[in-house]
């Protein structure tokens, strides 16, 4: 039976990992901060002492990673993944990267003997424990297929998007759209009040016409109780935005509006707002 293996146990990592052992799938974890891993030793898990461990000892292995940074330093770092990368073994990132990362990683993957598919993910906290990501992946066709039941455990719907780099230029199209929208509803409802309108008010109509979303009113919600605990942390919105932008430089698109929603969100950070929830942006915009 294949064995896996789960590098990177955060807010969307360590849900993912669980609903793999929950199924039955044998799998291997390794987290930088290792007391993470406990729940899911306690789930059936095996626990490794590094990420090169997981890899040699894996058929497949997935990643959930901060950042770039993250994502290059486990894979190529010390300890890492290329060192215990075999013949034929699989590595999937499913953290949000740049393109030219994910060529990096892949590059090192392939030239280490071993197949490489990125599949960052769309969906926050929630979804992730519900299995109802959706799943983003482009690299290796035959990985894709390989990992396609776990991929089915994590999420609700799968995409291969073609070459390396098109998963990650989706996910950040897609979260830059989620940035500005955050951005513009906070600044929405920060105007609202100042106009003397109610939020509940203002969630309200958005919610009976052409605007409602699940994000408005879910979010909406939490902003009205000042609940801001992380299921997408801010620093990572933010990562995102700037990643977009940089997509943008690259393929010569104006993007006047994300670079907007990008300056509130750095502001959001220089105020110590990185490791709340994105939507704690609204303090941002109400100052
Ligand atoms: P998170 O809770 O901040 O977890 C980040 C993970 O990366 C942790 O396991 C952390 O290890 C690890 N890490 C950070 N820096 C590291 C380093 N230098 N070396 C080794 N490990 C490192 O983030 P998350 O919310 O799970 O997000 C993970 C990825 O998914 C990000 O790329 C994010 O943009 C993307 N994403 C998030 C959401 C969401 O709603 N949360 C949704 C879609 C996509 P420690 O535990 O030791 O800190």
């Amino acid at each position: 039976m294949a064995e896996y293996g789960f590098l990177g146990l955060g807010i969307m990592g360590a849900p993912m990992a669980a609903n793999l052992i929950r199924a039955g799938h044998g799998l291997t974890v390794w987290n930088r901060t290792a007391e993470k891993c406990d729940a899911l030793v306690q789930l059936g898990a095996k626990k490794a002492g590094t990420a090169s461990e997981v890899v040699a000892s894996s058929d497949i292995t997935f990643a959930m990673l901060a950042d770039p940074a993250a994502a290059e330093r486990v894979a190529l770092g010390p300890d890492g993944v290329i060192e215990g990368m075999g013949e034929g073994r699989g590595y999937v990132d499913m953290s949000t990267v740049d393109e030219a990362t994910s060529r990096d990683i892949s590059d090192a993957v392939v030239g280490a003997g071993g197949r490489f598919l990125e599949a960052p993910v769309s969906g926050t906290k929630k979804p992730a424990e519900d299995g109802n990501l959706i799943i983003l992946t482009a690299g290796d066709e035959g990985l894709y297929n390989d990992a396609a039941a776990l991929f089915d455990v994590m999420g609700k719907k799968r995409l291969f998007l073609g070459e390396v780099g098109q998963a990650a230029r989706m996910k950040l199209v897609v979260n830059m759209i989620m940035g500005g929208m955050m951005a513009s509803f906070c600044e929405g409802l920060a105007l609202g009040s100042k106009a003397g309108l109610g939020s509940e008010n203002i969630l309200d109509v958005l919610a009976s016409g052409a605007l409602d979303n699940p994000m408005f009113a879910i979010k909406g919600a939490l902003i009205g109780k000042g609940e801001f605990s992380p299921a997408f942390p801010l620093k990572h919105m933010q990562k995102d935005l700037r990643l977009a932008e940089e997509l943008g430089d690259i393929l010569c698109q104006s993007l006047p509006s994300a670079e907007a929603a990008g300056t509130v969100f750095t502001r959001a950070m220089t105020e110590g707002l990185g490791d709340e929830d994105f939507s704690a942006v609204f303090k941002t915009v109400t100052d």
